[in-house]
């Protein structure tokens, strides 16, 4: 009984001991950590939000948030009120990349949730309305499309002189990684261009009617800097047995067969 009690005895004297830690008495003991963000920061203006003490509750000063990106999500202008940036051709885009490509109306960026056909309209695919094209800085690297024949009917597109294609390189890259992960297929050329880059994990291999559009980009008078240069570059654009590709030197297109033909590749995003 005796021990009974010194163990009681011994367990209230600790417990005085944490509530007086919790209670945060003396200032020194508050473990600060982020609360409500009070304001917003813009592109614009800075903002601000609450520190609250994680023991006690109470608040601190607040911290200052920076400044933030333009925010072109679904817009052609930045959406910051007071803000009227536009990305140009040649511009560094939000993910680090090199802007080459600009719609002013919008195009539909298709998701590739319902992939029944190649006509992403008629299966009522989901999209996002985005306004620009950007390219990663540097060449993916020389791949196979595929080891095998991996067909995708979906992707199957020819170049349009009217950019019927611009906005499916995301659903054919989805559709693709699918089918290649599903043939047990690592490292092709349309998974090195999914993966992420510049801290977004949204890239894809573009269709025939995007790499067009990078093409053009490049091409003079754009001239925009640092887009691929010389021949045979991959598409996600592809036709039975093989894969589109276009040549940076010229702005040719061709088909070229899947399995046995080593390509270069840039990866893209839109927003
Ligand atoms: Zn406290
Ligand atoms: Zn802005």
């Amino acid at each position: 009984m005796k021990n009974l009690h010194k163990i009681i005895g011994i367990a209230v004297i600790l417990t005085t001991i944490v509530l007086m830690a919790v209670a945060c008495d003396d200032l020194c003991s508050h473990t600060w950590v982020d609360g409500a963000v009070i304001t917003a920061a813009s592109c614009k203006t800075t903002g601000s939000q609450k520190r609250v003490c994680s023991k006690c509750g109470a608040e601190g000063t607040p911290k200052t948030l920076a400044i933030a990106e333009h925010n072109h999500f679904e817009s052609l202008i930045c959406k910051y009120t007071s803000c009227d940036h536009q990305y140009e051709l040649g511009d560094t885009g939000p993910a680090g990349g090199i802007i080459f490509y600009v719609n002013a109306t919008g195009f539909k960026l298709y998701q590739g949730a319902v992939t029944t056909s190649v006509n992403a309209e008629a299966d009522n695919d989901t999209y996002i309305t985005a306004h620009y094209l950007e390219a990663w800085t540097e060449n993916g690297g020389t791949r196979v499309w595929s080891s095998t024949n991996v067909d995708v009917p979906q992707a199957e597109q020819e170049y349009t002189a009217l950019g019927d294609w611009i906005g499916y390189g995301l659903r054919n890259t989805r559709i693709i990684v699918a089918a290649l992960e599903n043939a047990g297929e690592n490292n092709r050329a349309a998974q090195v261009a999914s993966s992420v880059k510049g801290g977004y994990n949204d890239w894809f291999l573009p269709s025939i009617d995007e790499l067009y559009a990078m093409y053009i980009a490049k091409a003079d008078p754009n001239n925009v800097a640092g887009l691929p240069a010389g021949t045979n570059w991959w598409s996600s654009s592809q036709s039975d047995d093989t894969a589109r590709e276009l040549n940076f030197n010229d702005g040719s297109m061709g088909a070229t067969v899947k399995p046995n033909t080593m390509r270069n590749h840039r990866a893209v995003r839109a927003f």
